[in-house]
């Protein structure tokens, strides 16, 4: 049984414009009054400022990405203190969309991690295979093998302000839902090897999230899952009764 406060994180990634962000997240205030998650939203950069007012209680502002520089000539780049400084709480790092930009986004996941920490943001962290891992059962490998080359190398004490989401890529956006046995399986194996890596203290404490097609309809039984904390919601969170109904699963 999870006694973690459950996250559930609206990543609204290119979509809404800035005059219909408030409305959106006043509604899913109203519809959530008496939630026991902690609701992140992560809408594009232009809507945080004006979303500033909304902040209370449970509700955070996030960010969908970061540099891992802290300022500079870096032409159309926010930095992780910038958001820090217009009171994001959050940043989602290595997001699959924009791992798949090139190379650099994955080479720099790291030193964005640390930036973010550095600038005293909490990071929500995507790891997940594609489509051909997981036919091949090369599912766990792959996720090591992220899991390594990004966190590895930061202190225990650092990644308390760390959550994981673990996202298949085949899951994203397409409609098609890892199973709830699929993901407990792989929420699991990052627990475990968080657990060697850093202790089970940091294990046991650090949510764990599963996004993918999360929808109202299939929140609950994959919430039931003993290592599923919480979700990252794409698609479903620019519905605020669909967003909601997700949300309302953890009461
Ligand atoms: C996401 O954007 O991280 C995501 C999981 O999207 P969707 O819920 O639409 O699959």
């Amino acid at each position: 049984m999870n006694i973690k406060t459950p996250k559930v994180i609206a990543n609204w990634k290119m979509n809404l414009m800035p005059h219909q962000a408030h409305d959106v997240v006043e509604n899913i205030i109203d519809l959530c009054p008496k939630a026991s998650s902690d609701i992140i939203i992560c809408p594009s950069y232009t809507h945080l400022y004006p979303l500033r007012d909304l902040i209370k209680d449970n509700i955070f502002l996030g960010a969908q990405n970061c540099h891992d520089k802290t300022s500079g000539a870096y032409t159309g780049e926010i930095s992780a203190l910038m958001l820090a400084d217009l009171g994001v709480s959050y940043v989602i790092l290595g997001h699959s969309e924009r791992r798949e930009l090139g190379p650099y986004e994955n080479l720099s996941i790291k030193a964005k991690i640390r930036a973010a920490f550095n600038a005293g943001l909490q990071v929500v962290y995507c790891c997940g295979e594609p489509d051909s891992m997981r036919e091949a059962g090369n599912h766990e490998d792959y996720v090591l093998k992220q899991l390594s080359s990004d966190l590895f190398d930061f202190e225990l004490s650092e990644l308390t302000k760390l959550s994981i989401a673990y996202e298949p890529i085949w899951a994203i956006g397409t409609g098609k839902t890892a199973s709830p046995e699929e993901a407990q399986a792989m929420h699991l194996f990052i627990r475990n090897t968080i657990s060697q890596q850093f202790g089970i203290e940091l294990a046991h404490s650090m949510a764990i999230l599963y996004g993918g097609s999360v929808k109202a309809k299939n929140a609950g039984i994959l919430a039931f899952q003993n290592d599923i904390d919480g979700f990252l919601v794409g698609g479903a969170s620019l519905d605020p009764n669909e967003f909601a109904a997700i949300v309302n699963v953890f009461l």
